[in-house]
């Protein structure tokens, strides 16, 4: 079985984004920007925002970190996104979910500039993908991309299974493979016989958000298996998928962690360059 390794994907990607940091700097005179805002203190949150402004440190990429209080009004989150969208230093701004339960996600993330929407998650920016003329796009499916891509893993013609449809996940997941002329199903909670479905697949992106939920005989031998799921328990860090079952019992697969985790902020950055060019280039 061939092991997918995002770490390695994401550090040769990281030295690829460090040299078009630094062609910017020198172009503009100064680095490009991201606006992390996150509210509350979720641990596993502060902990991904920690590793998002350490990478943007390495890469060239100036990181600004708000941190509102768990009982911040939903009117003060937007008039802080409302300032970051005219802030001609911010090219990108990136809301930490998940939000504490009295705010809405969607509604914040509507005040979103799309021009500036780090993580592609705004109506127009998702609207764009649909269309099949992406700007900006969410940052986990955009990794596991990179990895088939790093890999040489064509989905062209290929028959796809995606099991979940979230917004930050499942359904730009779908569009991607679709827009690279996969054949997509996707699959979530009512499906019927998934494990049928899976067992017919060339490539399983499983995102379900189940821990251990997919094993050794829900995929075919030639399969390759790409597993979004991450979970902390008690006995460690663990997927959606049994790993250590797929050993000689699939083509290739991604482990946890190790796999898709490593990519998510590197496409973060990836975008923020993207937003940022865009934004200096028409002054
Ligand atoms: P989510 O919003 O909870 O969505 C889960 C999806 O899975 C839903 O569409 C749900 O269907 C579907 N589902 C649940 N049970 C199922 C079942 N038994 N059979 C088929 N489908 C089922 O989760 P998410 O935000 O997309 O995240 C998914 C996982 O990826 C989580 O473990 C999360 O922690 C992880 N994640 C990892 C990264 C990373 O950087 N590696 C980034 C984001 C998320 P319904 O729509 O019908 O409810």
């Amino acid at each position: 079985m061939l092991l997918l390794n995002g770490k390695k994907v994401s550090e040769h990607k990281r030295e690829e984004l460090k040299k078009r940091a630094k062609v910017f700097k020198k172009t503009y005179e100064r680095e490009p920007g991201l606006a992390v805002v996150i509210v509350g203190d979720d641990p596993a949150s502060h902990v991904y925002v920690r590793n998002k402004v350490k990478a943007c440190e390495e890469i060239g990429i100036r990181s600004l970190h708000h941190h509102l209080m768990a009982d911040t009004k939903e009117e003060k989150v937007i008039e802080l996104i409302t300032n970051l969208n005219s802030n001609k230093d911010t090219d990108a701004i990136l809301l930490q979910l998940p939000l504490p339960s009295h705010l809405h996600a969607e509604t914040i993330l509507s005040h979103i500039n799309p021009k500036k929407d780090a993580d592609g998650l705004t109506i127009e920016n998702m609207g764009l993908l649909f269309a099949g003329r992406p700007r900006v796009v969410p940052c986990t499916p955009k990794g596991v991309m990179e990895i088939l891509k790093f890999y040489e893993i064509s989905v062209s013609g290929k028959n796809c299974v995606v099991i979940g449809r979230s917004q930050i996940v499942g359904r730009p997941m779908a569009q991607l493979l679709l827009l690279n002329d996969a054949t997509v199903t996707t699959a979530h909670s009512k499906t019927k016989n998934l494990s049928t479905l899976t067992n017919q697949a060339d490539i399983v992106v499983v995102a379900a958000g189940k821990p251990n939920f997919l094993g050794a005989d829900d995929f075919n031998k030639n399969a390759v298996v790409i597993d979004v799921g991450i979970h902390r328990l008690a006995s460690g860090l663990c997927g959606d998928v049994r790993f250590s079952e797929l050993k000689s019992k699939v083509k290739a697969a991604t482990p946890v962690p190790g796999g898709v985790g490593p990519m998510t902020i590197t496409m973060l950055l990836e975008n923020t360059l993207i937003l940022a060019e865009a934004s200096a280039a028409q002054g």
